[in-house]
């Protein structure tokens, strides 16, 4: 038997209930006859950077939602630092929560928006000055404080929108495709600073994105959503090197699945198998047969992507699958590369690499 990992060592790790400030519980939410959210469990730990990623209509804002209070459960509960707030409304829940669109106020200052939460609760001018300056150095925005909204770039202003939902204090911050209204190249910046800001402050980070990238990037544990239910919770690398279904294989990173008569062929068993594209070797003819650890499977290569640092080679196997291959343009030129379209080739990898998958 060749090796392949348990799958009850990617899906859930128990989190002591004195440790645990979100906690779900067989929650559910139908829209008349939509079932958005289908049944979900889910326990996230004090500190944590957490991401419920997943396509649109997964049903990942819902579960947001039903968090901070703006939409009630039709089944299930919703318990944060072990206390059911369930039938709470929004402001009874120790939760704050950060809108895609930031809602700033436009005729307000800097200073202005991130105090109005505090001003409404009526905490003494002194004190709601000193928390916002506090706030507002915390997302790096000290010295900005009398512009208005519409003076600032957009990764500052989701800064601002930050600052005003920290200055509460909360337990948890509930976090809406925080990045979705900036362009890629400050979207790729603010992923690197929400995770230091979140390491700074300490404070329990939920957001919710379809982005895989940006998932896999900030977040300490991901949770990926399909048709209203989680299909696995893990850390970054357990969901990308390890996905337990077809689904995960496919959402977080190429779908790479060796099945039917090729798992036969190539790996002598039958069942579904990821290998992800990078841990594939293009090897020409048989001059390096495969190691006792490895696997090898023969095809013609059919496509050619060169990408710059590295090239994506699309083989379609004798046994009628079709295998993507990533490879790192270390030494080679585009020239070298794309004159393996039409070649024959064997795929080696290492059977540490593979994995089977519930399809
Ligand atoms: P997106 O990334 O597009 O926001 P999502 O994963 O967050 O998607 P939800 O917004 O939670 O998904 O929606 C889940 C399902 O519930 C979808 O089919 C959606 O159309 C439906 N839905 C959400 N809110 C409502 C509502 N207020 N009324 C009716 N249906 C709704």
């Amino acid at each position: 038997m060749f090796p392949v990992m348990p799958q009850q060592a990617v899906t859930h790790v128990t989190i002591p209930a004195s440790d645990r400030a979100v906690s779900l519980r067989g929650l559910r939410k139908s829209f008349g006859s939509v079932v958005a959210v289908a049944g979900v469990d889910l326990d996230v730990a004090d500190g944590e950077f957490f991401a419920m990623l997943g396509p649109s209509g997964s049903g990942k804002t819902t579960v947001l939602r039903m968090i901070a209070g703006f939409e009630s459960p039709t089944g299930g509960t919703v318990e944060l630092g072990g206390r059911d707030v369930t039938r709470l409304a929004p402001f009874e829940r120790d939760v704050n929560t950060v809108f895609q669109d930031y809602a700033l106020f436009p005729h307000m200052s800097v200073l202005e928006n991130v105090e109005y939460g505090l001003r409404v609760k009526k905490v003494p001018r002194a004190e709601r000055r000193a928390r916002a300056l506090e706030a507002l150095k915390s997302v790096r925005l000290d010295g900005f404080e009398k512009r208005r909204p519409a003076q600032l770039s957009g990764g500052q202003r989701q800064r601002v929108a930050l600052a005003r939902a920290l200055v509460n204090r909360p337990r948890v911050l509930l976090l809406d495709e925080p990045l979705g209204a900036l362009d890629l190249k400050l979207r790729e910046e603010m992923q690197v600073e929400l995770k230091a800001i979140q390491r700074e402050v300490g404070i329990t980070f939920l957001f919710v994105t379809h982005d895989q990238e940006e998932a896999l990037t900030m977040s300490d544990r991901v949770a990926v959503f399909n048709a209203g239910a989680i299909e696995q919770v893990g850390t970054p690398a357990e969901i990308y090197e390890r996905p337990a279904t077809a689904f995960v294989a496919g959402f977080v990173g190429t779908s790479n699945l060796i099945s039917g008569a090729t798992a036969r062929a190539v790996l002598g068993r039958d069942g579904t198998f990821s290998v992800r594209p990078e841990k594939l070797r293009v090897v020409l003819g048989d001059a390096v047969p495969p190691g006792s650890d490895e696997h090898s499977a023969e095809g013609t290569v059919s496509e050619v992507v060169y990408a710059g640092p590295a090239t994506r080679f699309v083989v379609d196997l004798d046994t009628g699958s079709r295998l993507i291959a990533l490879q790192q343009n270390q030494e080679v030129s585009s020239m070298d590369v794309m004159g393996l379209r039409g070649r024959r080739v064997r795929l080696v990898w290492q059977r540490r690499h593979e994995f089977a998958i519930t399809s």
